[in-house]
């Protein structure tokens, strides 16, 4: 029993490191943010980082084409406001799984994922093998919710 825990600390230990440099990249943009309004929490060992203007001028300027409503670095969530937050909380929490089983290799297996699907005529978000899982995984943890 108590080598469980102990083993279980050292696995928690681990994939937050694992996932550190880019964690410590959301971090940064979320104390940048903080001028702006963006609020703060902690959330299931989550950082959750939450509305004012600097935060979605700064998803506004990610995006470019596209309106990013959310995005995950590492064990770091930055959302435009607190409803986008709440609204898609499990889906990013699939994200932060994602970082903590490929750590830095997330981010070129994420875009090289999207540049796949673009050159086979395919939508780059939708069509990108992480963010299926994370719809997915969030679609099932929505049924489970009103099935409970
Ligand atoms: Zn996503």
């Amino acid at each position: 029993m108590r080598n469980n825990k102990l083993l279980r600390a050292i696995y928690t230990l681990a994939v937050y490191l694992w996932a550190a440099p880019i964690s410590l990249l959301g971090l940064a943009l979320g104390i940048l943010s903080l001028p702006g309004g963006c609020k703060l929490s902690v959330n299931e060992g989550v950082l959750e980082c939450a509305g004012g203007r600097i935060l979605s001028g700064l998803l506004s300027a990610l995006g470019r084409n596209m309106q990013i409503q959310a995005i995950t670095l590492g064990h770091v969530v930055l959302a435009r406001n607190h409803e986008t937050m709440h609204a898609l909380r499990f889906h990013e929490r699939i994200h932060v799984k994602q970082y903590e089983r490929w750590g830095l290799l997330f981010l070129p297996l994420y875009f090289g994922s999207s540049m796949l699907a673009l050159m086979v005529g395919k939508d780059p978000y939708f069509d990108n093998h992480f963010e299926k899982a994370a719809f997915e995984g969030a679609a099932k943890h929505a049924d489970s919710q009103i099935n409970s």
